[in-house]
Order: structure tokens, then sequence, then C-alpha cells
């Protein structure tokens, strides 16, 4: 359930293909879309509102990232949001990994998302990705999705999307940051035995 710079980085040629301008480019509906490069901020205020803005006030943060999760998600928007809290990144280790990670934030279910106080999400765009990736975890347990799974399975499946979804955002926001989920489809060998916060890798 947590974000680490550790949990899975690719090349960026690997990553850069853009399977969601190319769908939207195809797509009839979507008239105000063009191949040319100048338009690729109509299509970011479309699908992100204004949460691809250069700046965001703390007030504005959350709202515009739930905005965006309802664009680019299947979930419906949450009747509430979590609590951020900002900690120092000893305490996400402690969280996530007991000892020294990379982790940089995580979602813990009734309490909230923790975030790495070093963070910068209302003026950083791969901050923000983390952000929205923790706000999916929290979608994604708001909705039960997956809740029929064997944990790892279902960990292995949330992260992934989790990742997918970060991965869209940065790529409409134009970041030059690609992450990627690289773990191998879970086979539930090393499966957990308690819930809560997953391992960071
Ligand atoms: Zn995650």
């Amino acid at each position: 359930m947590a974000f680490s710079l550790s949990a899975g980085f690719a090349p960026l040629a690997a990553l850069a293909d853009p399977p969601v301008l190319s769908k939207l480019g195809d797509s009839p509906s979507t008239g105000m879309y063009s191949n040319y490069a100048d338009d690729s901020g109509a299509v970011t205020r479309k699908y992100l509102g204004n949460a691809g803005a250069d700046e965001l006030s703390e007030a504005e943060l959350v709202p515009a990232l739930v905005s965006a999760l309802d664009q680019l998600s299947k979930y419906h928007r949450p009747v509430a949001v979590p609590e951020i809290i900002r900690v120092p990144h000893e305490r996400i280790e402690a969280i996530v990994c007991n000892a020294k990670c990379a982790a940089l934030a995580a979602y813990r279910p009734g309490e909230g998302i923790y975030l790495d106080e070093t963070l910068k999400p209302e003026t950083d765009l791969f901050a923000r990705s983390i952000l929205l990736h923790e706000l999916v975890h929290y979608v994604q347990d708001m909705s039960g999705e997956h809740g029929d799974m064997r944990l790892c399975e279902r960990w292995y499946r949330r992260e992934q999307e989790a990742y997918a979804i970060q991965k869209v955002f940065l790529f409409m926001t134009g970041s030059a940051t690609r992450v990627g989920y690289s773990a191998h489809k879970s086979t539930c060998d090393d499966e957990p035995l308690s819930t809560g916060s997953a391992p960071a890798r």
C-alpha cells in the first residue's frame, strides 16, 4: 500500500508509451483532442481539472486529486476524504517496513494517508502523484475492491492499479518522471500474516 521509490522504476523508454492519449485520439467523442502537442493542455484540463496546476493551496490539493481520480479511475467519487498526515520520514519507515527504506507515503485504513513531510505536493507534481497513488488505495478500500481475494493477491492488484493511475497522471501533466510496477505477480507464497500496510517491495 505504500509508495516507495524502490518499488519499481523502469527505464523511461520502456514506459513512455502513450496509451491514454492514443485512446483519446481514436475516440470520436473527444472532439477537442488532436495530435497537435499544443492541445495537450486541453486534454489535461479536461481529465485532471486543476489537479495538474503548477501550484495548489493545501485546501485545494485533495479535492483536486479526488476530482482527477473520478476522471481517471472507475471508482465513484468518495463522500469523504482521508486525513493527510505529514510525518518525518522515520515514521513512514516505521509504518511501512520497520527498517530503513525508501517509502515516502502510506495509506492506513481508518487512519489516513501518511506523507513524508519533505514532500511538497502543492507545488511538486511527482509528490502530488504519490498522494494520488495513496488516494487510489483509499478509494479501493472504500469500494471493497478485490475484497474477495486472498490478501497477497489483492495487494498485488491494488498496487498494479495505483501505479497505473499514477503513471497516467504523470504522463498527462507532462512530468518527466515515470513510475511502473514491476513486481512479479504474487504467487501468495509470501502471504503476510496480518492486514495493514504491506511491504514496500
Ligand atoms: Zn501503493
